[in-house]
């Protein structure tokens, strides 16, 4: 009987799911028995579409579908949260299970605060993040740096700090993620600031992180967060649907110095990328923002904006309509409502057609006035 805060090594019975799974395939194993058990009514998982730069949300009700969603995309720089609100109406009335990264996780906690979702009806299955590539930045550093035509890769992973792909001919060939970074590539910004690595406010956390010996590649490392989350295996296990070992202390002790050696890292490039702001922020805004078309995608996904529509014809927009670029008061006011509570998910910036590092900005300012405001922050669920 598992419990929460039990961390062990599990891994499906199925050679078939493990072969397509990123570890041990044991998210799809429990998300599989999960929907055979009617624990949830249906998933929101990530699966791969047109190729491995393109990852696409997707709700699946049938367990023998659940296999297409299995192994991780690290392009897949999606973000859940609000998905749940706009297409499934905020999970009122179904059980969904959901595979969460720790800014997935974080957009819902802030729109659970916001009554936008019912997290009671969310069951969640956290996967470690070490961060996300970028798909086209992708596609050009696997050009430039691997030399290898983008197309060709068929397989993508993380592993040991480097970024390793394969191709369609068995090659392997992986560069150290700092050096692809010093260079302009890699992981986005946001994740390079990012401190939740092990989303511990999900019913599981599972990762790579800390699988050793004997099952190093072929088991995947789970934390039970939640006693929901310990049932579930508990009930997946006694079914014979997953197969469980108890983590190895050597492992435990890796993965936890591997998440320390993270948070140091992320804390690298938040002074980085602040300090070089820093002196003229509000200057620095401006004249980037000076670029924007008003496209409204900054908003669309953000999980902390929600807009009120305002009749443009009431004369009550703060900001004189039919003008490009628009005024900055549009920009200013949008900092100053969503940066208290900005997630550093990477959205704004990822999705502005006009490049603007938004997230950097809104980032900035969160992590400015937390220090001045809440000196205390350290102790909080989770640092963004
Ligand atoms: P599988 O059974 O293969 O299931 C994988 C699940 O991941 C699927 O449900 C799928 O929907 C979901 N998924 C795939 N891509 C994404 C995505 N982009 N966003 C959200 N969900 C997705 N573990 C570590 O210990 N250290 C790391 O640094 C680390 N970095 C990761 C980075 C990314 C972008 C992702 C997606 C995962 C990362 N993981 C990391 C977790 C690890 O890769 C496995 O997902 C985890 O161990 C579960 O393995 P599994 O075989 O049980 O999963
Ligand atoms: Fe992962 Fe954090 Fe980047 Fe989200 S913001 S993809 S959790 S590193
Ligand atoms: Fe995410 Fe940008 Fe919104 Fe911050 S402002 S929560 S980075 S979309
Ligand atoms: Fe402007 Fe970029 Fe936001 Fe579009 S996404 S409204 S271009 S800042």
């Amino acid at each position: 009987m598992v419990t929460k805060g039990d961390m062990v090594y599990a891994w499906t019975p199925d050679s078939g799911l493990l072969e397509k799974a990123e570890c041990g395939g044991a998210v799809t194993a429990l998300l599989k028995s999960a929907l055979e058990n009617k624990v949830v009514d249906a998933v929101l998982a990530i699966r791969k579409g047109v190729d491995l730069y393109d990852a696409v949300p997707t709700i699946i009700t049938d367990p023998k579908e659940i296999g297409g969603s299995a192994g991780s995309l690290h392009c897949g720089t999606t973000l859940v949260s609000k998905l749940i609100v706009k297409y499934l109406g905020g999970a009122s009335n179904q059980k969904l299970g959901v595979t969460v990264k720790g800014c997935d996780l974080m957009g819902i906690l802030e729109l659970a605060k916001r009554n936008q979702l019912k997290l009671d009806n969310l069951l969640l299955f956290g996967v470690n993040c070490g961060g996300t590539v970028p798909p086209v930045p992708a596609r050009k550093m696997i050009t430039a740096k691997f030399g290898v035509d983008p197309a060709d890769v068929v397989k993508e992973e993380i592993d040991k700090g480097q970024f390793i792909i394969m191709t369609k001919d068995g090659q392997h060939k992986g560069i150290s993620i700092d050096e692809l970074e010093e260079e302009g590539y890699g992981r986005r910004s946001n994740c390079r600031r990012c401190l939740y690595k092990v989303p511990r406010q999900a019913d599981l956390a599972c990762g790579n992180w800390g699988v050793i010996g004997d099952k190093a590649g072929k088991a995947t490392f789970v934390e039970f967060c939640s006693e929901k989350g310990a049932k579930l295996v508990d009930a997946a296990v006694k079914a014979g649907a997953l197969a469980t070992s108890s983590a190895d202390p050597k492992g435990i002790a890796i993965r936890g110095k591997v998440e320390n050696a993270m948070f140091k890292l992320g804390e690298k490039w938040r002074k980085h990328d602040f300090s070089a702001i820093s002196e003229n922020l509000w200057d620095v805004i401006r004249d980037e923002t000076s670029r924007c078309i008003k496209c409204y995608s900054c908003i669309d996904n953000c999980p902390v904006c929600s807009p009120i529509k305002i009749e443009l014809t009431s004369g009550t927009t703060m900001v004189p309509v039919g003008y490009l670029p628009p005024s900055p008061m549009f920009h200013m006011r949008r900092f100053a409502h969503i940066s208290d509570s900005c997630i550093n998910c990477g959205q704004c910036e990822e999705l502005c057609p006009m490049e603007i590092p938004l997230a950097l900005f809104s980032h900035a300012v969160r992590v400015e006035a937390d220090a001045t405001y809440h000196p205390k922050l350290g102790s909080a669920p989770y640092k963004n």
